[in-house]
């Protein structure tokens, strides 16, 4: 039942108040990650969406997404490309600036990792504003990939995210409350 899965997901994901600055309620999925069977439902909820969409690449933006991206790529079959902070892949790199809420940040991937024509799935654990998620479509659209849509497990609903999207598709399983 798949909704009984999300509410078990749901609760799973602990909230930590005033981190990592006072006023910022964290949604903590390491806690997620503590009970096998809720992590596994996780991955299968993903998978089952995306196992029939002829998507070839998984990008999973650092750090979370690295935790989520690698088993729904391998069910899939798909390739998994990190999407990682600045100066840390060691060979050619093409970066996206973006907009934090002081200052900015890069993100960073593989020349060569991705192909022109090739369908991705962005995943990252939490969508807030939708400025990480940009960026990492950008960096698939700049090398000619199509990003079929981008998936998190939490969405906090008042930040807007979806919006800052646009047209592009947003999946997640839960939203904070
Ligand atoms: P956005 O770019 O504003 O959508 O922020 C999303 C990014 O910040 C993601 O990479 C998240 O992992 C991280 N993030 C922001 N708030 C939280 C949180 O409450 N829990 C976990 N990650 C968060």
């Amino acid at each position: 039942d798949a909704d009984l899965r999300l509410t078990r997901i749901a609760s799973s994901i602990r909230v930590i108040p005033d981190f990592p600055k006072p006023g910022i309620k964290f949604q903590d999925i390491t806690t997620l990650l503590l009970q096998p069977k809720v992590f596994r439902d996780t991955i299968d909820l993903f998978v089952a969406r995306y196992k029939d969409k002829g998507i070839s690449v998984v990008a999973g933006v650092e750090a979370r997404g690295f935790i989520f991206g690698p088993p729904i790529a391998l069910a899939i079959g798909a390739k998994f490309v990190p999407m990682r902070k600045p100066n840390k892949l060691p060979g050619k790199v093409i970066s996206e600036e973006y907009s934090l809420e002081y200052g900015t940040d890069r993100m960073e991937m593989h020349v060569g990792a991705v192909e022109p024509g090739e369908k991705a799935l962005v995943i990252d654990d939490l969508i807030a504003t939708g400025g990480t998620l940009c960026a990492a479509m950008n960096l698939l659209e700049k090398v000619g990939a199509a990003v079929v849509e981008c998936a998190c497990v939490i969405e906090l609903p008042e930040l807007n995210g979806r919006k800052r999207l646009g047209d592009k598709p947003l999946f997640v399983l839960v939203k904070a409350a």
